[in-house]
């Protein structure tokens, strides 16, 4: 028999439950709760397939804010989903990886960069860019940014920068070169670093990586020797390197492994048999006096780079809206013919801006302009940007056990570019942010 202590105890211990219980449900029908730990899963979605180059009708996406990943896909009813996990049924909305703004300048300007900053990458994020790729900035800024982005519950876009690699003679008269250095001597530290011919570039490297930067910016005023230099130890290291086209005197050729070669006009520089170096290039008769010739696009040469860059996986940073606003007609349609020609041939095309216009801007110019399909822009915002950083077993499509950075959008933009806009949730890491 039962001791009547046991009774009481019993009793104690059922009220307790039952209270926990309806507490757990009272919190479960709130829905607007989002959960840092509890699995969810969206039910009859669309989810945008790069293979199938369309949406995938009726899938089931399995999410796990805790770890952060995707941890199942499949067509709805094709398999129980166990009762632990919220069921959400997304009949009628499309879903898309979370977009990479792929050259962003988030803390380059004049003092309160993190502000700045911050503001962009909370607009971003508003418009469905869960990361953005920084091409050199201020970085105790940038670092400030990323490590505030990180928190999955913060509505802002993670943060990747880039350290920026020069020759000596950038670091004269450039007046973004301040900005940049903030407070220390530009050149000398380790998000903006000077390139000699003595410089220990194993060194240069290792300190980039140590700083938090993922990968290097080449820009200017470097020889093709420190290029191939740079390069190579960068690559023993697993840094990615970008680099920002022609690097004066180092040219397309001399840049053999980059990830990303940013921008477009620069392609021009593909046939040319010198290439000058920073003193002599900006003079008057110099680098800018050389015509965009629309011939060389379909040269020998310029296919035999088209499959240099194909071949090492090297993404095209187009930046095509930069143009628009500073450069001649010629430098425009030059830009986006070799583009469109790149992309025929299947190099791949990266979505950056470099400008305030932004992605939006950006994607339209590809699209209309370089004649990329809609599906080809949202790639290149998506996976062809993750590719350029070495993410793309992380970010950048909807697979299983990839990061859930993701996209809830109520008009299906395969029909309509600007469908893009129509966010309704945005999944950073798995968690859930409702976008009004
Ligand atoms: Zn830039």
């Amino acid at each position: 028999m039962q001791s009547p202590k046991f009774f009481i105890q019993f009793s104690a211990f059922s009220i307790v439950t039952i209270f926990i219980l309806l507490f757990s449900c009272k919190k479960d029908d709130g829905e607007e709760e989002n959960s840092i730990s509890e699995k969810y899963a969206y039910t009859h979605i669309a989810l945008l397939d790069f293979y199938k180059n369309d949406f995938i009708d009726n899938q089931t996406i399995v999410i796990d804010p805790e770890t952060g990943t995707i941890l199942d896909l499949f067509e709805t009813g094709t398999k129980t989903i166990s009762k632990e996990i919220k069921t959400i049924d997304m009949t009628g909305k499309f879903l898309i990886p979370g977009l990479i703004e792929g050259h962003g300048h988030i803390a380059s300007e004049v003092g309160e960069q993190t502000a700045h900053g911050l503001s962009k990458i909370r607009a971003f994020f508003q418009s469905g860019i869960t990361t953005v790729f920084d091409k050199a900035g201020n970085g105790i800024a940038l670092k400030k940014l990323q490590e505030t982005a990180e928190e999955k519950t913060e509505p802002l876009s993670k943060v990747y920068f880039a350290s920026l690699v020069a020759g000596s003679d950038f670091y004269g008269d450039d007046n973004r070169v301040k900005p940049t250095a903030g407070d220390s001597e530009p050149g000398k530290v380790a998000w903006m670093t000077v390139l000699e011919d003595d410089t220990d570039v194993v060194k240069l490297v290792k300190e980039a990586k140590d700083f938090g930067s993922s990968a290097l910016k080449l820009y200017m005023d470097i020889t093709p020797e420190n290029a191939k230099r740079v390069i190579e130890a960068a690559q023993n290291q697993n840094l990615p390197v970008w680099s920002h086209g022609t690097l004066f005197s180092a040219g397309p050729w001399d840049l053999e492994g980059i990830k990303s070669y940013a921008h477009a006009d620069f392609l021009r520089d593909v046939v040319l048999e010198n290439i000058p170096n920073a003193q002599e290039a900006f003079t008057e008769e110099g680098y800018d006096a050389i015509p965009y010739d629309l011939s060389t696009i379909d040269s020998e040469k310029m296919d035999a780079y088209f499959d240099l860059l194909i071949e090492n996986k090297t993404v095209l940073d187009a930046t095509l809206i930069v143009y628009t606003d500073t450069e001649s007609e010629e430098a425009i349609i030059f830009s986006e013919k070799v583009t469109e020609k790149a992309h025929q041939k299947g190099v791949l095309i990266g979505a950056g801006s470099d400008s305030e216009l932004g992605l939006f801007a950006e994607l339209h110019l590809l699209h209309l302009k370089a004649k990329l399909s809609i599906i080809e822009c949202i790639k290149a915002a998506t996976l062809n940007n993750a590719i350029s950083l070495n993410l793309d077993n992380q970010l950048g499509t909807i697979a299983k056990g990839k990061i859930a950075d993701l996209v809830v959008l109520s008009k299906n933009p395969l029909n309509n570019l600007d469908n893009l806009k129509s966010v309704e949730r945005v999944i950073k890491s798995g968690y859930e942010h409702p976008i009004n």
